[in-house]
């Protein structure tokens, strides 16, 4: 009895182990659809303790967790995660009656919002680098009379009043319209001593009716920019991928904030290989506060009122991005 009972000790003990070491390797496997690397959704859910579902008659793909929910299309690359419009490098492919998503996207725009990379223990926040866009020979876009080098300058002063006001330090890339080099701005936020980096812009279009609030972070290696399809994959790594997840989190943070706080339109959180994005050591984001372009726009760009709302909502971004790496 006593030696049966030794037995069965001994073999739960031995299930219990083997049953750990297969979750524990139950991290998602990649396959090949339509000649790129992917990964199967409804696996990598359950990898994560994440609800799945997929209605193949509308094509929408969910994955929630307690905290966040992911919506995303089959052949579409616009996602919605907790409401915010994010778009993925590669779209979401459907075969037989499996749905796929791509590794990159797992990794540098999926889990740093629901899994948000962590502070290193001497990692602080405390000091913001703001880029007012153009200046001097560069005006930026122009709408008649108005120059967005005028604008940016406005509210990255705006910007730096708020945060002083909240404890960050602040330094700026120009103080007047000043020209200053691409390079040199993220220069000088890198030996700034900054923990971040925000360039401000203001967006222009040829159609009128384009408005809203357009965030961006640097394309991951590997993967292409938003605005040039799919098929401009770098393999090259730059400076300013050594943060990939952090300028994710960054983006989603600051965008989620500002589309929230403006109730503009979100046009979404996209990925650009900007010169200023590049070579940034720090985190870094480019965010495009409204169009020119855009009659209803430009009337709220004009108005100190509607840039001190823009200055808090990024400012609101930038402390719950501290809030989330504290998770
Ligand atoms: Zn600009």
């Amino acid at each position: 009895m006593c030696l049966l009972r030794k037995i069965s000790a001994f073999i739960i003990i031995c299930c219990l182990l083997i049953s750990t070491a297969i979750i524990e390797s139950a991290s998602y496997s990649t396959t090949t659809v339509f000649g790129h690397e992917y990964v199967d959704i409804s696996q990598y859910a359950k990898s994560k303790n994440l609800q799945f579902s997929f209605n193949s008659r509308t094509g929408d793909v969910l994955l929630q967790s307690k905290w966040s929910k992911m919506v995303f299309k089959v052949d579409s690359r616009m996602a919605s995660i907790n409401g915010v419009v994010l778009w993925l490098s590669l779209p979401i492919a459907q075969k037989n009656n499996d749905v796929f998503i791509s590794p990159i996207d797992i990794k540098t725009a999926v889990e740093p919002i629901i899994l948000p990379p962590k502070a290193s223990a001497f990692e602080k926040v405390n000091t913001i680098c703001i880029d007012p866009g153009h200046g001097g020979k560069d005006p930026g876009n122009i709408e008649g009379n108005k120059y967005e080098k005028v604008y940016t300058l406005m509210l990255a002063l705006e910007l730096k009043n708020r945060f002083e006001k909240e404890g960050f330090k602040v330094v700026l890339t120009r103080t007047r319209d000043k020209f200053v080099d691409l390079n040199q701005r993220t220069r000088l936020a890198n030996n700034s001593g900054a923990h971040l980096f925000i360039s401000i812009h203001f967006n222009s279009s040829n159609t009128k009716s384009v408005k809203g609030i357009e965030t961006y972070c640097m394309t991951p290696e590997d993967a292409g920019s938003t605005n040039s399809g799919t098929n401009n994959s770098e393999k090259s790594k730059m400076p300013g991928n050594r943060n990939d997840a952090k300028n994710m989190l960054l983006a989603y943070c600051i965008h989620k904030s500002l589309v929230k706080t403006l109730s503009s339109e979100d046009r979404g959180i996209k990925r650009a290989r900007f010169a200023v994005l590049k070579d940034a050591r720090i985190p870094a984001l480019l965010v495009e506060c409204g169009f020119m372009s855009s009659p209803e726009d430009m009337q709220k760009i004009i108005d100190v009122a509607w840039r001190k709302e823009i200055a808090r909502g990024i400012a609101d971004g930038v402390k719950d991005y501290k809030k989330q790496l504290a998770r």
